[in-house]
């Protein structure tokens, strides 16, 4: 069942789990639902490209939509109803936004001007609207749980946040909605993303300093990518950092063409 106004969405009755996406599902949003699926007695998933969370020439028109197809998928993966607004409906007016401090600042927050006003002010809405009991997230936008889960602390937002981890191709580039966008040539370059992620890792896990960063940036750009940012950061701050402690971890943003995409790495799983 597709919900599609506010008025519409029921009150929990027992424990809901949520997961917000923007369609185009894949295997790694169905990772989540399933997630939800096991924790929760009843799983709500949302539906909706949000306009405030995109630039002026960034992709929100040409953004996939398919409805009865995410439908049917999240359905099949456990979902009891999904909830998809139109923009009218979550945006009547001008919107107040929501602002997360510090988490924002660095990063995709630096590349994407107001894109985690967005983020915030929409997941705020959704949580509000749906009234979950837990929320699921994916690592794979690992600036993005560090908003909502800064959020969620700051404005004591009564629920409890999961991440899950990343999915990815066998090849090990992280599935997601825009790598429909990479022409076969690109396609077959992107998965040294992960490679080099891997490999960066393991050396500054050994004791390597901030060179074999600048070894990692240029192999990436020596293969096409155009980086935006490639960087040991505090996975609980979203700041740069030289520690390879408990918290750290590697992010990366690079355009292929004109696909941007984004992965990380936690130097140590569980961290998060
Ligand atoms: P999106 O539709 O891109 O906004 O993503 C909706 C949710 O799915 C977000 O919490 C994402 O972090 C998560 N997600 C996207 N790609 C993946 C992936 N490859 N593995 C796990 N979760 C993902």
């Amino acid at each position: 069942m597709v919900i599609r106004r506010i008025e519409d969405v029921p009150a929990p009755t027992k424990s809901r789990g949520f997961v917000p996406t923007m369609g185009a599902l894949h295997e790694g949003h169905l990772s989540l639902i399933r997630a939800s699926k096991r924790e929760n007695e009843e799983t709500v998933v949302s539906v909706f490209v949000n306009p405030t969370q995109f630039g002026p020439n960034e992709d929100f028109a040409k953004y996939p939509r398919m409805l009865e197809r995410d439908t049917e998928l999240a359905i099949g993966a456990g979902a009891d109803w999904i909830f998809a607004p139109t923009p009218e409906e979550m945006y009547p007016r001008k919107t107040t936004f929501v602002r997360v401090s510090e988490v924002t600042e660095t990063y995709e927050g630096a590349s994407r001007p107001g894109h985690f006003d967005g983020v915030a002010t929409v997941v705020l809405k959704l949580f509000n609207i749906v009234r979950p009991h837990r929320a699921y997230f994916g690592q794979k936008d690992l600036q993005q749980c560090a908003v909502i889960r800064r959020m969620v602390e700051d404005l004591n937002v009564p629920l409890k946040l999961s991440i899950e981890p990343t999915l990815r191709e066998a090849d090990g580039l992280a599935m997601s909605s825009r790598n429909a966008y990479l022409s076969p040539q690109e396609r077959a370059t992107a998965p040294l993303i992960y490679a080099t992620l891997i490999e960066l890792r393991d050396r500054l896990r050994d004791g390597a300093d901030s060179a074999a960063l600048e070894d990692a940036r240029r192999r990436l750009s020596d293969s096409g990518f155009v980086l935006d940012y490639l960087d040991l950061l505090d996975s609980g701050t979203m700041q740069p950092t030289k520690e390879v402690g408990e918290r750290a971890a590697i992010a990366v943003a690079a355009r292929l063409g004109s696909t941007r995409l984004i992965d990380n790495l936690l130097l140590y799983p569980n961290a998060f």
